[in-house]
């Protein structure tokens, strides 16, 4: 038996159960993370990127950042992460971070590493707890994803440098995609030689350039090629899976230290390049997805009144989850891949 999932799932079920009641009485307890989608601007042009279908007139000025900053700190959320786009095309990055760290906020960011160099190495690691860094595969196959012949380079030595100079908790991650399924061992073993202090693994989401371009999603014979490589290497490489693959029936247990469970309006939520509060920045910048703007309403205020559809379950109140046995294990899965009916990883792989 995993005992530590069996614990993580009672902890789990305590925490929704005691997070609902007190909403009942009024009482909405802050999220303890929230990221910021800070740009979608980037220096690359990933064949897989989700953020390509939005672009934007304006982006939240420094001031309003500290502002913001300032409510949430007040309100005692603990963790504020800038992700993008690539969050390094902010000038302002470290002067918000250096406001957050001021606030006392853990911090963390995610970025493709081409702007991590030796000058500014040392701020990086004053402004930033936990960096990820993506890599989705050996030299020839990251940068053919990637659509720049230094990308690969470029992270790479970002990861050693921070390795050696920052103390930040670093994490590698890979989107496997049809284009990278193949290179997954020989990246293995560059990830053994960086030893980040975690591997996040997750598949392709179907949204802005992978919405178009169906060719990338992997078929039954890759996705369980991807979890039998994560079954047999996720204490070598401390493997974390990407939330977004939902429920996994029989894997379930053997690749996850906890059951599925998607954070959106319990503890985690996302500020969008122009003031949108919306649930995560896997999710498109759209009406469905706000819940509210900080330029026009408190953000505690928006997180008390607004996430009605993830407290409220509403993925499963279809005709297939309503009576799916699993159905306390998934919650009907992940928001953005129901956005193409993929949010069952159980049903379409045979789990
Ligand atoms: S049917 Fe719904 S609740 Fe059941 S495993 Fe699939 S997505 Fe989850
Ligand atoms: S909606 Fe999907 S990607 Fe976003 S936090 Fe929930 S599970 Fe993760």
């Amino acid at each position: 038996m995993n005992l530590k999932f069996f614990f993580r799932n009672i902890n789990q079920q305590i925490f929704t159960s005691t997070f609902k009641f007190s909403c009942e009485g009024g009482k909405v307890n802050p999220p303890k993370y929230v990221l910021w989608d800070s740009t979608r601007r980037c220096n690359l042009n990933c064949e897989h990127c989700g953020a390509k279908d939005e672009t934007y007139q304006s982006e939240l000025s420094t001031k309003d950042l500290k502002k913001f900053i300032d409510d949430i700190a007040r309100y005692r959320v603990e963790f504020f992460m800038a992700t993008g786009g690539e969050p390094f095309l902010r000038n302002d990055l470290f002067e918000v971070f250096a406001h957050a760290k001021e606030r006392k906020l853990h911090t963390g960011v995610a970025t493709n590493g081409f702007f991590i160099n030796e000058q500014n190495v040392s701020d990086v690691d004053r402004f930033f707890e936990s960096i990820m860094i993506s890599i989705d595969g050996t030299r020839e196959v990251h940068n053919k994803i990637r659509r720049n012949p230094q990308a690969f380079d470029k992270a790479m030595q970002a990861l050693s440098l921070l390795k050696k100079k920052s103390r930040a908790y670093l994490t590698a991650s890979t989107t496997i995609t049809k284009s990278n399924v193949g290179d997954l061992q020989l990246l293995a073993k560059k990830i053994a030689e960086l030893k980040p202090d975690q591997w996040r693994i997750t598949s392709i989401m179907p949204i802005g350039n992978a919405a178009v371009d169906k060719a990338l999603a992997l078929d039954q014979k890759d996705f369980i090629f991807v979890l039998d490589f994560i079954k047999k290497n996720r204490k070598q490489f401390n493997i974390q899976v990407g939330e977004n693959l939902g429920y996994l029936g029989r894997y379930e247990r053997e690749i996850k230290d906890g059951p599925f469970f998607c954070p959106v309006g319990y503890l985690t939520c996302c500020l969008g390049v122009e003031g949108n509060i919306r649930g995560c920045p896997e999710q498109p910048d759209n009406d469905f997805f706000h819940e509210g703007n900080i330029l026009k309403d408190t953000f505690e205020n928006i997180w008390s009144k607004g996430f009605r559809k993830y407290r409220e379950q509403d993925l499963i109140k279809n005709e297939t989850c309503n009576v799916c046995k699993d159905k306390k294990m998934c919650a009907g899965g992940c928001w953005v891949m129901k956005l193409n009916s993929l949010n069952c990883s159980k049903m379409i792989y045979k789990l």
